[in-house]
């Protein structure tokens, strides 16, 4: 029995809760607790999914599995063993791929741009953009549009929004994220997850921004760059600005986060527990 209940919750919390989460905005005010509870709902259906035959050991070991349901070890079985293998393979895939573009791209700007102090590369380019290039030997980089185009207190925020993206390291964040999206079958693939987690990701470094140069420069900035457009393995600075300028200026929601937070240690334990049961 156990084991079913496991492979039920892994569909709830791997293809139903994303839907569902990512319908709340008001997630969004709370960027933090958000994504905490976006990993432990994630991690929680992975987890799910690779114990659910860990968890019908027992009975079959028991021989209750061969009198009363002779397929339920098979499947269980087979659960974990795919499910184990389509995350090995697209994390291989996934992070073969984003390190190659990272390296390349970075070898690219330190060719054609200028190295600036403290890790900053300036592209000599019109387009207002700044991104980052994460990972060992990170940097920030910013076009001499954006220079041109942005008050000191404005390029402070961008900096600073890039920095707190590569200080908080949410290119592995992303990367966990678009390991679990590609490792589902297309069918049934949430692209919304995916956004979400991006924008939530994007608010947290803008409230870096906003603790370093205030709401009213941080805004500024973020019109400035909205155009600006971001290769492959960067991270973009100017997406989504409108809805992110909205979330500059929203209160936060302390119960809510607090409810996040329930949700994500929710999502952790019961796998676990359940898993407890199956064997006690
Ligand atoms: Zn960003």
């Amino acid at each position: 029995m156990v084991p079913l209940v496991l492979a039920g919750l892994a569909v709830i919390l791997v293809w139903v809760a994303p839907g569902v989460m990512a319908g709340r905005a008001a997630l969004r005010r709370v960027p933090r607790a958000a994504l905490v509870a976006w990993q432990a709902v994630s991690l929680g259906g992975l987890l799910c999914a690779l114990v659910v035959a860990p968890a019908a050991l027992p009975t079959a070991l028991r021989g209750d599995d061969v009198r009363d349901h002779p397929w339920l070890t098979g499947l269980a079985l087979c659960i974990t063993a795919v499910v184990l293998a389509r995350v090995l393979v697209s994390g291989h895939m996934v992070g073969t791929r984003i390190r190659a573009i990272r390296a390349d791209h970075r070898e690219l700007v330190d060719i054609i741009g200028d190295r600036e102090r403290e890790g900053l590369v300036v592209l000599e380019h019109p387009t207002p953009t700044a991104y980052c290039i994460p990972g060992r030997g990170h940097r920030v980089v910013l076009t001499r549009g954006v220079l041109d185009a942005l008050p000191e207190d404005q390029l402070s925020a961008v900096v600073a929004h890039e920095r707190a993206h590569l200080r908080a390291r949410h290119d592995l964040l992303l990367e966990f994220f678009t390991v679990l999206h590609e490792s589902v079958p297309g069918r049934l693939r949430s692209a919304s997850a995916l956004a979400e987690v991006r924008l939530l990701v994007e608010a947290l470094a803008d409230r870096a921004a906003v603790r370093r140069s205030g709401e009213v420069a941080t805004a500024r900035a973020l019109v400035a760059i909205a155009e600006g457009r971001v290769p492959d393995g960067g991270t973009i600075a100017g997406a989504s600005a409108p809805l992110r300028m909205r979330l500059l200026v929203a209160g936060d929601r302390p119960g809510l986060a607090l409810a996040a937070y329930g949700v994500a240690l929710t999502a952790l334990v019961v796998p676990v527990a359940l898993l407890v049961l199956a064997w006690a």
